[in-house]
């Protein structure tokens, strides 16, 4: 059994893993489920993840209550390091017109998307293990 799992880059916390929120391309299909096959052209270059609101952790949700669901920045719980965006003012579409953007996003270059033991996530590795 293996977990994937979305850390902050900076402290190393894990944010959230992706079996309980699933990343989103721009498309706002599960990263792992994007065949390739897709006709947007845009995809090949994003810089983004996204995230559905539905399907947010509460750490995520509750910065957007806060700010009454318009837009702000989503900071890492712990070293409050920025990494990401929401936006539910305007929305943004995908530059292929077809797909509107999903409204959360986290930057790819704060994260890091780890395929890890599901073990060891839960802290009962046996030491030899770390993560
Ligand atoms: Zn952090
Ligand atoms: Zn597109």
């Amino acid at each position: 059994m293996s977990a994937t799992s979305v850390r902050c880059k900076k402290c190393r916390k894990v944010l959230f893993l992706h079996q309980d929120f699933p990343l989103l391309d721009r498309h706002g299909n599960e990263i792992d489920k994007y065949s390739g096959e897709d006709s947007c052209p845009n995809q090949r270059d994003e810089f983004l993840w996204y995230l559905d609101p539905d399907k947010s952790p509460l750490w995520i949700l509750s910065s957007v209550e806060e700010v009454g669901w318009t837009k702000g920045k989503i900071a890492c719980p712990e070293c409050h390091c920025r990494i990401g965006s929401f936006d539910f003012v305007s929305g943004s579409q995908c530059s292929c017109h077809v797909h509107a953007l999903p409204s959360l996003h986290l930057v790819k270059a704060k994260v890091d998307v780890l395929s890890t033991q599901s073990v060891a996530l839960l802290g009962i590795s046996d030491g030899k293990q770390s993560v």
